[in-house]
């Protein structure tokens, strides 16, 4: 009768434990691309999605999408993304937040054109990862690459004055989240300015030793 107790107290211990750990083991990561406008996130963020198997979640994306269904969130978000300024920040977090409930994302996503801001970072952190793994890819690209890139791109927000502006508020607000990530040692730096297919191979490299396989 003592053994049978003993028996039934080691399982039910063991029960416990292995939801605790289960609790505490990471649900899949959430990598972040960062760079200028026109570094090549959204062109490298659609490869990755692909080849590891997860969602692209583009606020940029989000953005245009509602304005092009006229939703009262896509118009007050655009009275800034046409002139080049951010979307403020609560606006963010409520695209933000309702994607990355969405079913797809359960498993882990990929961020590209957020966080922007400290704020939003601080953000992504307390309400929105939960206990996934965080890692930041930043493409470098130089500013002379970029006004370059960007004249080509041709969409309706590319205009020369629009770009400078998106320039100056990728540097006063979003550059500043290199250091911060990299304080946290979460940060994985890319040069941006090589040829696409080469950025690629370097950021799927650089995940591969941070134990991010590739599905395909
Ligand atoms: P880019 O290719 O210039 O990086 P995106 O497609 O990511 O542009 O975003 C287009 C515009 O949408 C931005 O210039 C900005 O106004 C707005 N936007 C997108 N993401 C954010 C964000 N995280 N915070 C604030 N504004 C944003």
């Amino acid at each position: 009768m003592k053994t049978l107790v003993t028996v039934l107290m080691m399982v039910v211990l063991a029960a416990c434990s292995t939801q605790k750990e289960s609790k505490e083991t990471t649900n899949g990561y959430v990598i972040v691309l960062l760079g200028a406008p026109g570094s090549g996130k959204g062109t490298q963020a659609v490869d990755l999605s692909t080849k590891l198997a997860v969602p692209h979640i583009s606020t940029g994306d989000l953005f245009r999408y509602h304005k092009s269904n006229g939703t009262p969130l896509g118009k007050k978000a655009s009275e800034y993304f046409d002139k080049g300024l951010l979307v403020p920040d609560s606006l963010v977090m409520e695209v933000v937040a309702a994607r990355v409930a969405e079913p797809d994302a359960q498993g882990g996503y990929i961020l590209d054109g957020f966080p922007r801001t400290l704020e939003q970072a601080k953000e992504l952190e307390k309400t929105v990862i939960g206990n996934k793994k965080l890692l930041v890819v930043n493409l470098d690209v130089p500013d002379a690459d970029i006004v370059k890139r960007l004249a080509g791109r041709g969409r309706a927000d590319d205009t020369p004055e629009v770009v400078e502006k998106r320039l100056q508020v990728y540097h006063s607000q979003t550059a500043p989240l290199i250091d911060f990530y990299r304080k946290k040692g979460v940060l994985i730096e890319i040069d941006g300015s090589q040829p696409k297919e080469k950025v690629f191979v370097d950021i799927v490299g650089a995940l591969n030793s941070q134990g991010i396989r590739s599905k395909s």
